[in-house]
């Protein structure tokens, strides 16, 4: 059987697109009675569903991913009931001046069994279950509320940028769901900023302009994140209602070491700049780094060389310290 069949079927006026996929067990090997050669059969087809093979033959350790699974799916359930979410902040730095201009939320899983999860460990799997929606909405508001917090305590605070899945942009309503989550959080106050991925953006580019552009008109700035590693196609860009570059830290890493790298960074710099969008460079770890991004006029780092994520607590303590980059 094929995948997504390429022919249409037009029923009542609706194009109807098939899709097929098959778990397979075989006696004697996979089950001795009709019941478990079933149930094996089945624990096949979930994994090609997960896994868009077209077949797979079953293998023992399908029913204990499958299981695992669940159990993940279940306690993440549990997570976003009881708010085990949280979200930390890293700090993005003005190269001219030093200092903070700019946080970014990162969400974290704060297990009781295990203690802090990192979010490649759960996010993938929010995304698959569609749980992405409710936890990306919370850290949206949640991030929103931070930064009311912290400027009632009478601090000045930057440029909140929270993430957004795949699953989030492609809903109808986003604008909507984003519009509904500011107005309860008493927006204006608050300056938010939305990271989309490249490869992401280019998908379904029409759409997302009408959506990218339904943002901007709340005063929500839009960065393209992991810039450099998707295919743009460049008379795109010129056209996306964006106001940032992110560049992928992938690029950041070989910059002082290999000259393809460093070519690329100081590309996708003048790139930015000629079409009036600020400049991130992410994962910027040494001074040497830094000081190259200085020399190639990238407007914002962002890294360990500064900081980590770290929890709310610690953001407020550099807030009020406005502890800067070091020249
Ligand atoms: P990202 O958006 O590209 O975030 C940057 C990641 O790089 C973060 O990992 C950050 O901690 C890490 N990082 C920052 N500076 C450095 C550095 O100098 N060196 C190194 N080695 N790493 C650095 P983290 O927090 O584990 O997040 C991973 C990814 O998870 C994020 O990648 C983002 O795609 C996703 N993510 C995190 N929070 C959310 C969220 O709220 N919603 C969605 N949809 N995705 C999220
Ligand atoms: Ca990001
Ligand atoms: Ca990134």
């Amino acid at each position: 059987m094929s995948g997504i069949q390429k022919q249409p079927f037009l029923i009542g006026g609706q194009e109807l697109r098939v899709s097929a996929r098959t778990g397979v067990s075989s006696y004697p090997a996979d089950g001795e009675d009709i019941e478990t050669l079933l149930r094996n059969a089945e624990a096949a087809l979930k994994k090609a569903k997960l896994s868009g093979d077209k077949h797979l033959f079953y293998a023992p350790e399908f029913n204990a991913q499958i299981a695992e699974k669940l159990t993940l799916e279940n306690k993440l359930h549990r997570a976003l009931e009881q708010e085990q979410l949280v979200l930390h902040y890293q700090p993005k730095v003005n190269l001219k001046s030093g200092q903070i201009c700019g946080l970014e939320a990162l969400l974290r899983w704060n297990d009781p069994e295990t203690g802090l999860v990192p979010p490649m460990r759960f996010i993938p799997l929010l995304e698959e279950t569609g749980m992405i929606l409710e936890a990306g909405r919370w850290a949206l508001a949640k991030a929103a509320s931070d930064s009311l917090a912290w400027q009632s305590k009478g601090l000045r605070v930057p440029r909140i940028a929270v993430n957004v899945s795949p699953i989030q942009l492609q809903k109808k309503d986003f604008v909507g769901m984003v519009a509904q989550v500011i107005s309860g959080a008493g927006n204006t106050a608050v300056e938010l900023e939305l990271e989309i991925t490249e490869s992401l953006i280019m998908q379904d580019i029409e759409a997302n302009i009408q959506k990218l552009r339904g943002v901007q008109e709340m005063s929500i700035e839009v960065a393209i994140d992991d810039f450099g590693t998707g295919y743009s196609s460049l008379s795109y860009i010129a056209k996306l209602p964006v106001n940032a570059l992110k560049i992928d830290r992938a690029f950041i890493i070989n910059m002082t070491s290999n000259s393809d790298d460093l070519s690329i960074v100081s590309t996708i710099i003048s790139l930015a700049h000629s079409l009036n969008l600020r400049v991130i460079a992410e994962g910027v770890e040494t001074e040497e780094q830094a000081n190259l991004l200085r020399l190639l006029k990238c407007d914002e780092i962002q890294g360990y060389l500064f900081s980590p994520a770290v929890p709310a607590e610690r953001i407020e303590e550099f807030l009020r310290e406005k502890k800067s980059l070091p020249r």
